[in-house]
């Protein structure tokens, strides 16, 4: 028995250790029993007291299984490997928090620029708790696209807590055992995803962060989703029952923070029970102050480099983010720029061991825009902006993806003209929402036009048809109906839109604008595509109030209720009382003329 006397066992249990220990007993010992029961009994015995008692029962109850048990049989083996479990779980351990606010704040400052939003709700939460002096979990969604640095202000948030951080994705995951374990009647049973994750911390108080939630896959019998909410609801949460383990568990304590590049496709009763703090994504100014205060600082140190070694001139940052790494996160751009770092430590080395003196490992690097290409390659063309003038029947609208923003293009053409020949033709991947949308912009256009000109049978007389680039991408939603509008109408007075003019907006048979969803990332993308004027529905008015000014600065932004409104911005006309073919001659010249777009 002396390799498991309290003397010679660690206090920390480790299953794999105690297994090899076990290993190494004799073959005589293998054949008692006992000792397994022993290595058990020695693990628990310093934290008896903080396992709950329904917990200890169970592990009583299977240490004398255990010794009636052959050590030859395959039940000893599976009882001994459920005690290993249950055992090595971190029972009544908890990291100490941290209450500072002013040291939490520091924390978190330091590793991230901006995202002021996400970092006053943390503070709060501190605030909270040091107040209330109790820690009941939450659940907190950081959503938004790619590389906005999710995943990173979560590990930020972990130690400004004092926590632990454990991260997961459930991205594609549509097996419910991965969550809750495979019951112990199986012959590969196993426990969850949380089960690993409190015994890999090793503390019942960690930020859990679970990735990729709007990406969870389905299951018509077994729902993950229903697994999870077991997880993350605070009213359930508490008796966690892992299907392995098959005691409750409370998870009461544990932070989740959950990541999701989009919002819509949370599953209903998940995304009730979260806090959603929405991440839009960096517009140039920010991405400069990350790439100055954190990308270049961290990636020169990891490359090796010093710091005084290279110097990246603000010009050619500037050209980096707008024209070769232009999505909303910073990911691409912290790829480019390790991409010169990279060039220049293999250049530091080349010559290092080609030179006699060292002092070649004290020469600088001067990046200017005149010398980016040589280090990251020509730019990329963007697509974002086809048209430098939208032609006729072609008007520029807004959507978001799970990538962010992104400016996208409605054209109408005419394919055939003849008495009674009106209809629509759509293409261009849509979904059922934007197909019916299109259908209702089509109706709105012609009754408009019938109202201003009686006597244009345009709509009545033209097939046409609607397509929306980029053709492979799939498309949906009701926000592109006012520009649907414009395109019809542009197309039936032979006159283009307003240059730099983008809009979005729900359109109502009757014509009124209803709000939209992703202001934010509607107006990075407008800016991107250095847009001009935009046009909202009036009930985004306090979105865009809400929205820093460097996002706002520059744009010009019209709240709208009803489509005549819009027409009157996009057009330039009145559509009051002068006839309509007289003031468009007038006005679209005058218009011409000041816009210089010409037909
Ligand atoms: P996500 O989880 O949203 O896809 P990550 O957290 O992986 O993005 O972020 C990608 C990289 O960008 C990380 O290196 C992160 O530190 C950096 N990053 C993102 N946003 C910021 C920011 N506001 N300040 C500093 N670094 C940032």
């Amino acid at each position: 028995m002396k390799i498991i006397s309290s003397k010679n066992y660690t206090a920390t249990p480790n299953t794999w250790m105690n297994k090899e220990r076990v290993s190494q007993v004799t073959e005589e010992e293998m054949h008692d029993e006992s000792l397994f029961s022993e290595v058990i009994r020695i693990r628990i015995e310093p934290i008896k007291e903080k396992i709950p008692k329904h917990v200890l029962k169970v592990i009583e109850e299977e240490l004398e299984k255990l010794v009636m048990l052959e050590s030859s049989s395959s039940e000893f083996t599976h009882t001994y490997d459920y005690l290993d479990w249950l055992t090595i779980l971190p029972w009544g351990n908890f990291s100490d928090e941290n209450f500072d606010v002013l040291r939490a704040e520091k924390i978190l400052d330091n590793d991230h620029y901006g995202l002021s939003h996400v970092k006053e709700r943390i503070l709060e939460f501190i605030a909270v708790r040091r107040l209330k002096g109790t820690s009941k979990g939450k659940v907190i969604c950081l959503s938004g696209p790619p590389g906005v640095g999710k995943t990173s202000i979560g590990r930020a948030i972990a130690r400004a807590l004092g926590r632990k951080f454990f991260r997961f994705s459930v991205g594609g995951l549509s097996d419910v055992d991965e969550i809750k374990g495979l019951r112990r009647s199986y012959d590969n049973a196993l426990p969850g995803k949380m089960v690993n994750c409190l015994k890999s911390v090793g503390t019942l108080n960690p930020l859990v962060m679970i990735d990729e939630i709007d990406k969870l896959g389905k299951r018509q019998s077994d729902d993950p989703a229903n697994a999870l909410l077991e997880i993350l609801d605070p009213e359930q949460n508490a008796y966690f029952r892992d299907h392995y383990l098959d005691v409750t568990i409370d998870l009461s304590k544990v932070l989740f923070v959950c990541t999701a590049n989009v919002v819509d496709m949370i599953p209903e009763p998940l995304l009730d029970r979260m806090e959603v703090i929405n991440i839009s994504g960096y517009i140039t100014d920010d991405k400069m102050h990350i790439a100055r205060d954190h990308l270049l600082k961290t990636t020169c140190m990891e490359c090796g480099i010093k710091p005084e070694q290279v110097v990246v001139s603000d010009a050619a940052l500037r050209s980096l983010i707008e024209n070769y790494c232009r999505e909303p996160g910073v990911r691409n751009l912290q790829k480019h720029i390790e991409k010169i770092y990279r060039k220049i430590a293999l250049k530091l080395v080349r010559e290092g061991a080609s030179a006699e003196t060292p002092e070649v490992s004290v020469k600088k690097f001067m990046i200017d825009e005149s010398n980016l290409a040589d280090y990251v390659g020509k730019p990329e063309l963007y697509a974002d902006k086809i048209y430098e003038q939208t032609p006729v029947g072609v008007v520029m609208g807004l959507s978001t993806k799970s990538t962010g923003g992104s400016t996208l293009y409605i054209e109408t053409t005419s394919v055939e003209e003849g008495e009674g020949k009106g209809g629509l033709h759509i293409t261009g991947q849509l979904g059922d929402v934007m197909k019916e949308s299109a259908e209702i912009a089509h109706t709105v256009a012609r009754r408009i036009m019938l109202e201003k000109e009686p006597k244009n049978l345009f709509f009545a007389n033209s097939k046409l048809h609607l397509h929306v680039p980029e053709g492979a991408t799939p498309k949906d939603g009701p926000s592109a109906g006012c520009t649907m509008i414009t395109s019809f109408l542009s197309l039936a007075m032979k006159k283009p839109v307003r240059k730099d003019l983008t809009m979005t907006g729900e359109v109502t048979l009757t014509g009124r604008i209803l709000p939209i969803g992703g202001v934010k990332e509607k107006t990075i993308a407008a800016r991107r595509s250095q847009v001009k004027m935009m046009i909202f529905p009036e009930g985004n008015r306090r979105d865009f109030d809400e929205l820093a000014c460097n996002l706002k600065e520059g744009l010009d932004v019209h709240f709208v209720d009803e489509y005549e409104q819009i027409f009157e911005l996009a057009f330039g006309y009145n559509m009051g009382s002068p006839p309509l073919n007289f003031r468009r001659s007038l006005t679209s010249f005058m218009w011409d003329l000041l816009s210089g777009c010409f037909l």
